[in-house]
C-alpha cells in the first residue's frame, strides 16, 4: 500500500486580481542566466520602472487607529494585502500612513500570515 500524500492548495488568495496591467511585457531576468540571445545595439531601457505612485497618500491618517483595532488579524489577508506591495515586500509607513505602533504589529502579522502560507515572501518570477 502506498501512501498518497495530497497537496492542499490554501483557499486564500486563489484569484489574485492583477487589475491595472495594461499589457506590459517586460523581459523576466530572474533566475535563468543569460543566454546572451539578444542582437546587439538593444540597449537596456534606462529609467527604471514607471509605475509608481499606486498608492495615494491623501489621506496621512492610521487606519487601525481610525478603526480601533488593536491587534491586527493575520488571518485576514485581504486586509494585509493591502499594505503588502506586488512584490511581497510590506509597503513602508510613510506610503501607507499607518502609525508607528500599528505599523509594528502590521509587521508581525504579514510575517505571521507568510509563516502560514497566507502570503508570499515575495512574488513569483
Ligand atoms: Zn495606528
Amino acid at each position: 500500500m502506498a501512501d498518497e500524500i495530497q497537496a492542499k492548495a490554501p483557499d486564500a488568495g486563489a484569484s489574485s486580481g492583477q487589475s491595472g496591467q495594461s499589457g506590459e511585457s517586460r523581459p523576466s531576468g530572474g533566475g535563468g542566466g543569460y543566454q546572451g540571445n539578444r542582437p546587439a545595439g538593444a540597449p537596456r531601457p534606462a529609467g527604471g520602472p514607471g509605475g509608481r505612485g499606486k498608492f495615494f497618500r491623501r489621506k496621512k491618517v492610521c487606519k487601525f487607529c481610525t478603526e480601533k483595532i488593536d491587534a491586527i488579524p493575520y488571518r485576514d489577508v485581504r486586509l494585509l494585502q493591502g499594505f503588502v506591495a506586488e512584490r511581497g515586500k510590506i509597503v513602508p509607513r510613510r506610503l501607507t500612513g499607518v502609525c508607528t505602533t500599528h505599523q509594528r504589529r502590521l509587521t508581525r502579522a504579514i510575517k505571521q500570515a507568510r509563516n502560514i502560507a497566507l502570503l508570499a515572501f515575495a512574488a513569483r518570477h
